[in-house]
């Protein structure tokens, strides 16, 4: 839709609020299609009506470099390309706006991106004015005048942050000026409470969380998270925001790797493609973001909305996870830690090394406060009695910080 368009629908939508009109009877929502091919499948994202392929392009490690990656995708059906300033010091929001301002793929493809302004939200400073800068630095990156969905980014350990009331007016404003259509949130912890938090507000139209496998299968540890995520995704549901995951096959090989089960190591789906598989099973989820930096990892993806998951894939696939003892994201140790070691953001950065991205991973290590790294652990062991997963943290944090410092 163009702009004006955009603008136009937004206006006749507020003058029937403004006139006190009656609700329009409930009909079946009318999907926004784009892109559309018949390998990929789509899935309605919330009160967006975007028809978005279940597959998401996350441009964590995007640049020109890999506009080809971008290419293949597009032509295999996905319309969705996720990205943030924050990405490449703006490369990846460059290279997406390279691709998509040619041959008429802007108005065929959805945009995504995210502002990191935690700094202004922590210092209760420059929110709304950081907020409006940030988004006409991406759209100029971006080679477009608008964005299908700004997300605030980050809102970790931050949960208050969820309802800055600066930070939503300056999203209540980019809507009005037609320069974002929808708001979302993400985070990398906390799905459970950040999800329903943004569903209390009812200003949040999409959001984007960390859930996986791992915290699936937390369940037959007893020592759960994953049954929190339920009435999380339902209040979700009821507020009919749209639910992307993301981070759910980071170091999936290291999880079918943990158990000896040759059914999981036969030849068929890779473990990436059932980790992915088995998170769009979940209901609720709309797509899955995943980042890629090859073609092979390009063609296994958009492979996974089309695979047959048989039953007792997932359960092995449940008995590998709780064996791998893999970290899940899930923010306890954030709390659980006095000395405020960044343990989830170190075991993070780890999966961004094992995956081959090393150069960041390191300079996003390096970048941490002395007193956050794995080096300021004091050994007490408060984090792994909390954590769900059970997974050796002192150990882990010594191994990543060999490879990370
Ligand atoms: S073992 Fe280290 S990281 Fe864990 S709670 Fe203690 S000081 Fe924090
Ligand atoms: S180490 Fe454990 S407690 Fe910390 S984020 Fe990972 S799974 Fe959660």
């Amino acid at each position: 839709m163009e702009r004006r368009e955009f603008l136009r629908r937004a206006a006749a939508v507020a003058g029937v609020a403004a006139l006190g009109g009656a609700a329009p009877a409930a009909e079946e929502p009318k999907l926004e299609r784009r892109n559309e091919q018949p390998t990929m499948r789509y899935a309605r994202l919330g009160r967006t009506n975007l028809a978005v392929s279940r597959i998401v392009h996350g441009s964590l490690h995007t640049n020109r470099e890999r506009i080809p990656l971008l290419a293949k995708l597009y032509e295999g059906g996905v319309n969705l390309f996720d990205t943030s300033h924050v990405y490449g010091g703006g490369r990846s929001e460059e290279a997406i706006g390279e691709f998509l301002s040619q041959d008429g793929r802007r108005k065929n493809a959805f945009i995504c991106t995210k502002m990191d302004i935690r700094a202004q939200l922590s210092a209760r400073r420059d929110v709304y004015k950081t907020a409006m800068e940030r988004t006409e630095g991406a759209l100029r990156r971006l080679r477009t005048d608008h964005v299908d969905i700004m997300m605030l980014h980050g809102c970790t350990t931050l949960l208050d942050y969820v309802k800055n009331e600066e930070w939503l007016r300056a999203a209540d404003d980019l809507k009005k000026q037609g320069k974002a259509r929808f708001i979302g949130l993400s985070e990398h912890a906390k799905p459970a409470e950040t999800l329903t938090l943004a569903a209390e507000t009812g200003r949040y139209d999409v959001a984007m969380v960390a859930f996986s496998l791992i915290k699936g299968a937390w369940g037959s540890l007893g020592r759960t998270d994953v049954e929190s995520i339920r009435p999380a995704l339902e209040a979700a549901r009821k507020a009919d925001m749209g639910i992307l995951a993301m981070k759910a096959a980071l170091q999936a090989d290291k999880i079918v790797a943990a158990v000896p089960d040759p059914k999981l190591k036969r030849a068929g789906p890779s473990p990436f493609q059932l980790c992915y598989r088995y998170v769009l099973g979940i209901e609720g989820v709309a797509a899955v973001t995943c980042g890629m930096v090859n073609m092979t990892q390009v063609e296994e993806n958009l492979r996974v909305p089309a695979l047959d998951l048989a039953a007792g894939d997932i359960e092995r696939l449940h008995r590998a996870a709780a064996r791998s003892r893999v970290c899940g994201f899930c923010g306890t140790c954030l709390d659980a830690c006095a000395n405020r070691v960044a343990v989830q953001d170190i075991l993070r950065f780890e999966g961004y090394h094992h995956h081959g991205h090393r150069a960041e991973a390191r300079a996003a290590y390096a970048a941490l406060a002395p007193g956050q790294r794995a080096t300021a652990c004091q050994g007490c062991g408060a984090c792994e009695r909390a954590c769900p997963g059970c997974v050796p943290i002192r150990r882990r944090l010594e191994e990543a910080h060999r490879v990370l410092a």
